[in-house]
Formats: C-alpha cells, sequence, structure tokens
C-alpha cells in the first residue's frame, strides 16, 4: 500500500499523533477485515462522505473505506546525515515511503523538553530538510560520477539520466529540496527521479501541533509555518495531538461532545488522512453492488485494467471492459439501473483514464 512517513525532531508529538490514528484504526478494524497494525505502521481508512452516499443509492449492506498507510520514523536528530543518533536506520525508512508528513512542535510547554532549547518550528523544519538535502547531496554526488562518465560514453541510458540528476544536485548544491523540480516534470523525468530515491524530492506536507486551546484557530508559530509551506507550494494541517489522543479514547457520542467544546468540526486526524491521500496523488474509484459499496485507490493517471487489478489481479489480465458511471450520475440519478436507464453508464475500454469518483463494474475473462 502506499505509505506517508511520519518524520520530525524528538519530542514534537509524532508519537502521540501515530498512536492516536492506528488507536483509531485498530478501533475500526471490526469493520475493516484487512486493516493491520504492524509496530510502527499503521493502516488507517481513508474518510469519505461519498461512500455513505452511494451505499444509499445503491443499497449496500456494508461500507468499506479505502486505506492507506502511516509509518511512525523516529530518530531524527542534528548530524542524522553523518549518521549521529539512528540516523543511518533513520534514513532508510524514509526512503521507503512515498511521501513525508512533517511533524512541527507548535506548542509551548516548559515540561516538555526541546532539543534545541526553544520553540521555533520553521527553523525545526530547516534543521530537518537540511538532514535529508546533505544526505542527498551525499549520495546523488557519490553516484553522479559514473553516469557522468557513462554519458561521455555515449551510454544511452545514462545520457538520459544525466541531466535529471543534474538538475536535482544543481538544487541541492544550492541547498534546495529536489522536490522543487517536481512541479510541472515531464513524464520520463519523474520516473528517472523517482528511481533515484532522493529523500527531498517526496512530497512534503507540514503538520502543526499545536495546544489544544489553538487547535481551531491556529497560533502564531503554526502561522509562520503555513507562511512557509506556501512559498514551498507546500500544504499544512494543524491539529492538536493531545486532542487526537484524547478522541481517540472516547465513544463515538463523547467524542462529538469534546469536538464542539474544542470547537472543531471534525477530528484533525481526519483532515490529516485527506490531507496524506492526497499528497499520495492518488484517486479514489467504488464499487458498489447490495453486499457492500466499497473504495479502492489508484495512482492519478491510471487506467481501467490497472483499476481492475487492484480487485482482483485476474481481473486485470482478462479485462474487457469496465461500465462506468460518474458519482455525480450514480448519486443523483439514485443508482445503477437509473443511471443506464438515463444513458449515464460508459461502456470504457482499456485505455480509459480512472476518474475521481467513478463507479465502476468490471468485465472480464477469466
Ligand atoms: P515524538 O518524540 O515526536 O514522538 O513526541 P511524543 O509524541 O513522544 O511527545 C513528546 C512529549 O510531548 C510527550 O510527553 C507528549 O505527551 C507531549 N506532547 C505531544 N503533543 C503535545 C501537545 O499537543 N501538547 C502538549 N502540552 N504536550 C504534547
Amino acid at each position: 500500500g502506499f505509505k506517508c512517513g511520519i518524520v520530525g525532531l524528538p519530542n514534537v508529538g509524532k508519537s502521540t499523533l501515530f498512536n492516536a490514528l492506528t488507536k483509531t484504526a485498530a478501533a475500526q478494524a471490526a469493520n475493516y477485515p484487512f486493516c493491520t497494525i504492524e509496530p510502527n505502521t499503521g493502516e488507517v481508512a481513508v474518510p469519505d462522505p461519498r461512500l455513505a452516499k452511494i451505499a444509499a443509492a445503491a443499497g449496500s449492506k456494508e461500507i468499506i473505506p479505502t486505506r492507506i498507510n502511516f509509518v511512525d520514523i523516529a530518530g531524527l536528530v542534528r548530524g542524522a546525515s553523518k549518521g549521529e543518533g539512528l540516523g543511518n536506520q533513520f534514513l532508510a525508512n524514509i526512503r521507503e515511503v512515498d511521501a513525508i508528513v512533517h511533524v512541527l512542535r507548535c506548542f509551548e510547554d516548559d515540561d516538555i523538553t526541546h532539543v534545541e532549547g526553544r520553540i521555533d518550528p520553521v527553523s525545526d523544519a530547516e534543521t530537518v530538510e537540511t538532514e535529508l538535502m546533505l544526505a542527498d547531496l551525499e549520495s546523488l554526488e557519490r553516484r553522479i560520477v559514473q553516469i557522468r562518465k557513462r554519458a561521455t560514453g555515449k551510454d544511452k541510458e545514462a545520457v538520459t539520466i544525466l541531466p535529471v540528476m543534474e538538475q536535482a544536485l544543481a538544487l541541492l548544491q544550492d541547498s534546495k529540496p529536489v522536490r522543487l523540480m517536481l512541479d510541472g516534470i515531464a513524464t520520463e523525468d519523474l520516473a528517472i527521479l523517482k528511481s533515484l530515491n532522493l529523500l527531498t524530492s517526496k512530497p512534503v506536507l507540514y503538520v502543526c501541533n499545536v495546544a489544544e486551546g489553538d487547535a481551531a484557530t491556529g497560533n502564531a508559530h503554526s502561522q509562520a509555518v503555513e507562511k512557509m509551506a506556501a512559498e514551498q507550494g507546500a500544504r499544512t494541517v494543524v491539529i492538536s495531538a493531545a486532542i487526537e489522543a484524547e478522541l481517540a479514547q472516547l465513544e463515538d457520542a463523547e467524542a462529538e461532545e469534546y469536538l464542539e467544546a474544542m470547537g472543531l468540526e471534525e477530528p484533525g486526524l481526519d483532515r490529516l488522512i485527506r490531507e496524506g491521500y492526497r499528497l499520495l496523488d492518488l484517486i479514489t474509484f467504488f464499487t458498489a453492488g447490495p453486499k457492500e459499496t466499497r473504495a479502492w485507490t489508484v495512482k492519478k493517471g491510471a487506467k481501467a485494467p490497472q483499476a481492475a487489478g487492484e480487485i482482483h489481479t485476474d481481473f486485470e489480465k482478462g479485462f474487457i471492459r469496465a461500465q462506468t458511471i460518474a458519482y455525480d450520475d450514480f448519486v443523483t440519478l439514485g443508482g445503477e439501473v437509473a443511471a443506464k436507464e438515463a444513458g449515464k453508464a460508459r461502456d470504457e475500454g482499456k485505455e480509459y483514464i480512472v476518474q475521481d469518483g467513478d463507479v465502476m463494474l468490471f468485465k472480464f475473462n477469466v
């Protein structure tokens, strides 16, 4: 599955958030049969209000959300790129995730030590990013030597890889993260960049962990982070890990009351999960029938057979076509039969690019 790695300096609230995420997931586990939780990886349901609407239109008995993974990546300290602390393990763990959720301490609390002795989330973000950039710089400088040689010798592969490497290297030498080159990158170059698996090429979401009282409004620290994030084209979630930890322990009715008392419309974790999903560049398609309405995930740009393959590899191999109804049509017309009668059920073939919200039914050979 797709993975978001939770990173940040020590004592910023990563574990508190991660535990709240997995507790919520554990509480939901009865409804989500494939929910498995490893020690530092939690699989969480992606909240999606469309599921209930489709289920109502389809008369489904059960609702099954799609899921993404969060990984708690501890061990980042200043000097990690030089192997300080758990540096090497930490970097290896980041290499395995698809996107980075960067938690920043935006709460004051004299009882909780800050590793740098002061609350300054923007500067913390720079500390972490610097370690990641140094690690990338070192690994890229090492690898590019060989590629330059091969490119001079007209090696085809090296000739295509080299410009992407040079561009990434130039950014790092300028103390900038490689993800700055993602915007508008050509598909082939993106594939090359992905294969380099650089830490700072992964998309980032900043999470501002604020005190309970600041959860609804944010505070000066979270505003400073939002400004920094906006300059990078990154998104921010303001959340109180303490509130989320509390919510994870409460029954639904109590949780509602507590949320209201805190001035919140929904749990911060719901927003965090949705933003994580967005960060991974994923879209959702649905299957709907009397038994269940279910959400499935594919990478943006995936074609119909790939979507079929999410359900079963045989569906992909034997793919013939996909009856496809747009979410709005399915819900406003009131289900599959009505949508068909209204001429809103399309027969899509192998080249169809799945759209977010498609309600799909696959025809396949076995
Ligand atoms: P990690 O090292 O980043 O995983 O941080 P932890 O989640 O272990 O949190 C470190 C300490 O900060 C713990 O004692 C938490 O209870 C506390 N903490 C986490 N979030 C908050 C918060 O929002 N407010 C306050 N006051 N304390 C928090």
